[in-house]
């Protein structure tokens, strides 16, 4: 209902109830009004009707839900069944275009305007989350690994043809190697070093392989934020640092990152104090939304390999994961996404607190901040048959060959890590009940497990 319908509908009906019902649509409106002019996160958050009221105009801009549309082309985003319809709102023509996955797409005005809003509220949604001085961002709908990918096959041509060396400080992660692998690179993995309990990067390694290989030969150093303890996160500013003397790129794998807020500063710290091509993180570790999507950031002193990405990437894309971000967003707002950020980090120092004292009861220690323990890989087992997903045992000696490589202690992101423990995480969305439930189930599979 526009204005001129609404006046139109005053004539049928009383117009003071018409202007009631008028000014409750014109809220609506207002909202989107103030999304598309300030282009950013909504201070609060909006209700459902108003997400899918929004969704569905737009949609029906789209080529395939014109009234009067004849398609005749092989690409007219014909939808044969009216449940896959429906569960996309008409949205079929996918996003970008042959030459750039960024570009607008002429058939439909209304999936390029949410697309172009997705990536807009992301930037700001990282912005929020404390990694400041984003530039560019892309969302993609390939998860984490293939984004990196991506990342790594544009980065790779900005490098001299000689160049093929991806330096990489072990992660225990699969797709890591594989994402490098992948992209027909040769990853150079290095070992972390073991500083007390915890796993770093080894900084002299790195600069004697640069000047092993060197620096032409080198595409770029892939590190890594996010992962479990006990290995750290990366050096990631003394990393940029290196790569911006030495003029080979780097790309960080900050997964999961998003959630935290001192991995936000220290990829910001990266940026600013070094160089930082790309920052990889996966939407569903961060957004919680289905896996399918990744994000792609730069800051903005350089946005080359961002953009790089998109003009690279072959063809359309689905704008599905897209979707589920944007529909996240506008449903959380500033204010919503703050505080799943807040009890996250709440939800952390908690589950550290009570594992703290679990472990001392237990004769167990926390890692990062372990004690011997017993073989303990069974546990993981009896943990899953209680309904406990998530937890990982990781136990010494582990032999692993991935893509060609070789790996001693696998899981621990070490040859020879001196304890036998067990991961978790307390990720977006964990709750304190989580946290309490996992350690009951966990004290009672201990005492079982010491029984057996
Ligand atoms: C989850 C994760 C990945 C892989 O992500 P996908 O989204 O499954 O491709 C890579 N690296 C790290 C550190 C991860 O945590």
């Amino acid at each position: 209902m526009d204005e001129a319908n609404l006046k139109l509908a005053s004539q049928l009906i009383s117009r003071t109830y018409i202007d009631q019902g008028g000014d409750a649509l014109r809220t609506r409106r207002k909202l989107i009004k103030t999304l598309l002019s300030q282009r950013r996160l909504p201070a609060e958050g909006w209700d459902e009707e108003t997400i899918e009221l929004f969704i569905k105009e737009v949609s029906l801009m789209d080529s395939n839900n014109f009234v009067k549309s004849v398609g005749v082309g092989e690409r007219e985003a014909r939808v044969a069944s009216p449940l896959v319809y429906r569960r996309h709102f008409g949205l079929a023509h996918g996003i970008g275009r042959s030459g750039d996955v960024a570009a607008e797409q002429p058939k439909a005005a209304g999936s390029s305007l949410l697309a172009k809003l997705c990536n807009i509220l992301v930037q700001d949604a990282l912005g929020v989350a404390g990694m400041l001085d984003v530039g560019a961002v892309t969302v993609l709908p390939v998860a984490t690994g293939m984004a990196l990918t991506l990342t790594l096959l544009a980065m790779k041509a900005q490098r001299p043809a000689t160049a093929r060396y991806v330096l990489w400080p072990r992660i225990d992660q699969k797709t890591c190697l594989k994402a490098i692998v992948s992209a027909n690179l040769e990853a150079v993995p290095l070992e972390n070093v073991l500083e007390g309990d915890e796993l770093h990067t080894d900084m002299v390694a790195m600069r004697q392989q640069v000047d092993r290989l060197g620096p032409n030969s080198i595409v770029c150093i892939v590190t890594t934020t996010s992962c479990f303890a006990p290995r750290a996160a990366d050096s990631v500013v003394e990393v940029a640092k290196l790569c911006k003397s030495s003029g080979f790129g780097h790309i960080i794998n900050n997964a999961y990152g998003v959630q935290s807020a001192a991995l936000c500063s220290l990829v910001t710290a990266a940026w600013r104090k070094g160089r930082v091509d790309a920052v990889v993180q996966s939407t569903d570790k961060n957004f919680m939304v289905p896996v399918g999507g990744a994000v792609i950031a730069a800051s903005k002193q350089d946005t080359s390999l961002v953009d790089a990405v998109n003009k690279a990437y072959p063809g359309r894309a689905s704008m599905s994961p897209l979707l589920d971000v944007l529909i996240t967003l506008l449903q959380w707002g500033a204010d919503g996404w703050n505080k799943v950020l807040q009890q996250r980090e709440g939800v952390y120092r908690y589950a550290l607190q009570e594992l703290g004292s679990f472990a001392q009861k237990a004769g167990q220690k926390v890692p990062g901040h372990s004690k011997p323990a017993q073989p303990l890989s069974m546990l993981g087992a009896m943990l899953f048959k209680r309904g406990v997903s998530g937890t990982r045992v990781v136990a010494q000696g582990k032999k692993q060959s991935i893509a060609g490589h070789s790996f001693q202690g696998y899981g621990a992101h070490h040859d020879s890590y001196p304890h036998t423990y067990l991961t978790f995480a307390a990720a977006l969305g964990t709750t304190k009940q989580d946290v309490d439930a996992f350690l009951e189930r966990l004290r009672v599979c201990l005492e079982e497990f010491r029984r057996a």
